[in-house]
């Protein structure tokens, strides 16, 4: 337990018809109506944005975005400015996911250059990092993690750090089944701060909120989220089912 605010953050990657959209936030918002000790966040589809804003305006659930570019306008086909989003009342977006990385060849650098793209906007960042299979297999997690959150932050400037939240999400734990365990995610949730105060001071790392993602459901999430390091979630698969998000949010509150 510490004194940060959890913030549990859904992320629907390509599902939810605007339709689906809307049942599921409906179902949420009432759920949720009275569990004010953590924020939650739901990230949509760009598709869904504009509605989903608009069904959760005066709630206590917050719309993010899943990726910005770092342009603020030009000639990138299929991308959407950071600008774009603000504009339209959008709060959170995520950065730098595994499959952002893994399948639209995003880099650190480019990370990076979203990540700054968003904090000059306002948006509230949340920076994915993480080790793959084959990196966690051959012992170089921390080093992995360390020159991933090094190189997302370089940059940054000292007061836009309260607008970053960074989850650590072992690749090999997202969409599997496969979590890690609670003292592992703590191990390097706390290496994630640490690299923070050594680069922001300390003020900043304590106040930063680091998450874990990877295969969080309602029946691990306590114990992940009872870790001192570990200050939310970043959920995918368990954050398609309005009960089971709701869970999540009402163990993280319980532990505030
Ligand atoms: C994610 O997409 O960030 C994620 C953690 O997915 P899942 O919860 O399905 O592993």
């Amino acid at each position: 337990m510490n004194s940060r605010k959890m913030v549990i953050a859904g992320n629907w990657k390509m599902n939810k018809t605007r339709v689906e959209a809307r049942a599921f936030i409906e179902q949420l918002k009432l759920l949720v109506e009275d569990k004010n000790d953590c924020d939650v966040v739901l990230c949509v589809p760009f598709t869904d944005l504009e509605l989903s804003l608009n069904w959760t305006q005066k709630t206590n659930i917050k719309i993010g975005a899943q990726n910005c570019h770092f342009a603020e306008s030009g000639a990138f086909t299929g991308e959407v400015s950071a600008k774009m989003l603000k504009e339209m009342g959008v709060a959170y977006a995520i950065i730098g996911h595994s499959e952002r990385r893994q399948f639209f060849a995003e880099t650190d650098e480019t990370v990076n250059l979203r990540l700054k793209a968003a904090l000059a906007e306002g948006l509230r960042a949340i920076v994915c990092v993480g080790e793959t299979l084959a990196q966690r297999e051959s012992l170089t997690t921390s080093e992995v993690v360390s020159m991933q959150v090094k190189r997302a932050l370089q940059g940054v400037r000292n007061e836009q750090m309260e607008n970053v939240i960074i989850a650590y999400e072992p690749v090999w734990a997202i969409g599997t089944g496969k979590t890690a365990t609670a003292d592992e995610a703590q191990q390097v949730c706390a290496l994630i701060r640490k690299i923070v105060a050594e680069m922001f001071g300390l003020q900043s790392a304590q106040n930063l909120i680091v998450q874990y993602g990877g295969s969080m459901n309602e029946k691990n999430c306590k114990e992940l989220l009872s870790k001192s390091d570990i200050d939310g979630g970043l959920i995918g698969t368990a954050s398609l089912d309005a009960e089971k998000f709701f869970m999540i949010i009402d163990s993280a509150c319980e532990l505030a």
